[in-house]
């Protein structure tokens, strides 16, 4: 007993020691925020094509790659009037949980599209699971000419060898009216 009363008083003298003498760590998020090291990754998105495509062709590759089960991708069949994808299929439901996902990029690295792509954005503050758990709507670039994107720019995002890296071929960019 005499041994813990004694570890509590040193543990109390360090704290007083130091009092003052460090600078305040803490800061008032979400107001204001640390800077982030440049190799960061946060929260994905989900890329489109120049003309407007979706890169997801709905193949699961990602979902089935994830260490932590974190993404759903639901796909659905492509209406060659009406194509969302140059694939056979798309996405018609994609889901990540944040919940889960730790970040490791294998769903990034999996993808046969580059269609999800981790950015340089944290995961906003959230107060509920609905919050947390980001839908194709939430994750999906918009589409070119529409509202600005929502997330900051991909460090490579313009670097020549992912732009088009998988081009349409072209019988779909004739079915897509191109
Ligand atoms: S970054 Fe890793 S954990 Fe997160 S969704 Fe992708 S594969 Fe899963
Ligand atoms: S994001 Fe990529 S890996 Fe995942 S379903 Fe779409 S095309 Fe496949």
């Amino acid at each position: 007993m005499f041994r813990a009363i004694g570890n509590i008083l040193k543990g109390l003298g360090t704290t007083l020691r130091i009092f003052g003498t460090v600078p305040n760590q803490t800061i008032s998020y979400p107001e204001k925020k640390r800077d982030l090291p440049p190799r960061y990754r946060g929260v994905h998105k989900l890329r489109r094509y120049s003309d407007g495509l979706e890169r997801c062709v709905g193949c699961e590759l990602c979902a089935a790659s994830c260490p932590a089960y974190a993404i759903t991708v639901v796909a659905a069949e492509n209406d060659p009037e009406h194509r969302v994808s140059p694939g056979e299929r798309y996405a018609a439901r994609y889901e990540i949980d944040y919940l889960r996902c730790i970040f490791c990029g294998e769903c990034e690295r999996a993808c046969p599209t580059d269609a999800i792509v981790l950015t340089p954005n944290e995961l906003p503050p959230f107060i509920s699971r609905r919050q947390v758990v980001m839908t194709k709507e939430d994750l999906l670039e918009p589409y070119p000419g529409g509202d600005p994107p929502v997330f900051k720019m991909h460090p490579w995002d313009n670097a020549p060898d992912r732009i088009d890296r998988f081009p349409i071929p072209e019988q779909q960019r004739s079915m897509h009216g191109d």
